[in-house]
């Protein structure tokens, strides 16, 4: 693993996601090195275009210092769009941390993506923050599946452990079913595990994209090679997704869950 420290004029910029106004990104790269990631595309911006993504982090040890009291005025930032901002090097580096410290004054939303369990270290400071979300990603609670996938991601049980101790401190956090693998990821059975500490459920489907394609086809042709086929075309099977969407909306509506469903880039290119 090849640790940088850099520094950086500014760590928060405006986003263009759905239901985040800024994004803060701790870290230039990730450990966690899922197979599906999307993300690489920083590689370009950053100086890493030869390097391997998951075997690269910089590290902005400056962050904190950068952000200025500033009233948000009702604006969500979300924190991990492109980098885990609990994975291990937090554990030294203590950015997000910082980062947190400094927005407790001026208390905008805050929305945190993460498949750590480290998150938990910070469970004082979030409980802080009057509008503040946890979002932990997940889409199997098979250990051997997930080891494939999410090599050095926290275990499915230490996430779903991840939101019971969140929902016993009273903080808002919701399961992130995703990516939605077909025919691997059970969403009634990440639900029903779930359910009990968390009434939230948000939904993505799997994207494949140039830089993720091989790695994917690679673990499907060792896992489920009768799909092997279904996944060259995944990003032509509409039907397929439609169905699942159906399926969900109305699993969800039975149970009186709270859901959204991120199906829109399901033939596109994009993250
Ligand atoms: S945790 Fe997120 S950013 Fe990190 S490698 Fe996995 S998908 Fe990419």
């Amino acid at each position: 693993m090849k640790i940088k420290e850099i520094t950086t004029k500014s760590i928060i910029t405006e986003s263009k996601l759905p239901d985040a106004d800024y994004v803060i990104n701790p870290y230039v790269g990730c450990q966690h090195a899922c197979i599906y990631c999307y993300a690489d595309f920083m590689k370009r911006f950053t100086g890493h275009s030869s390097d391997t993504w998951g075997e690269f982090v910089d590290v902005k040890i400056n962050s904190a210092n950068t952000i200025r009291l500033t009233s948000f005025n009702g604006k969500t930032i979300l924190i991990g769009s492109v980098t885990d901002p609990y994975q291990q090097t937090e554990l030294k580096y203590g950015n997000t941390k910082g980062i947190l410290k400094n927005l407790l004054v001026s208390q905008p939303n805050i929305e945190i993506l993460t498949k750590s369990s480290s998150i938990l270290r910070d469970i004082d400071l979030l409980i802080q923050f009057k509008n503040l979300r946890v979002g932990i990603s997940l889409n199997t609670l098979d250990q051997k599946l997930s080891n494939m996938m999410e090599p050095y991601a926290s275990s499915p049980q230490s996430r779903i452990n991840v939101i019971k101790q969140l929902s016993e401190a009273g903080i808002e956090s919701y399961l992130f079913i995703s990516p939605i693998f077909p025919y691997v990821t059970n969403f009634k059975d990440l639900l029903e595990e779930t359910i009990p500490y968390t009434r939230n459920f948000s939904f993505e489907n799997l994207n494949i994209r140039s830089n993720n394609r091989a790695k994917i086809l690679e673990f499907i042709n060792q896992v489920l090679p009768e799909y092997f086929g279904f996944y060259a075309n995944l990003n032509s099977q509409s039907c397929y997704w439609q169905s699942l969407k159906s399926e969900i909306e109305l699993y969800c509506k039975n149970k009186d869950l709270k859901y959204r469903i991120y199906f829109d880039h399901s033939t596109d290119k994009k993250k």
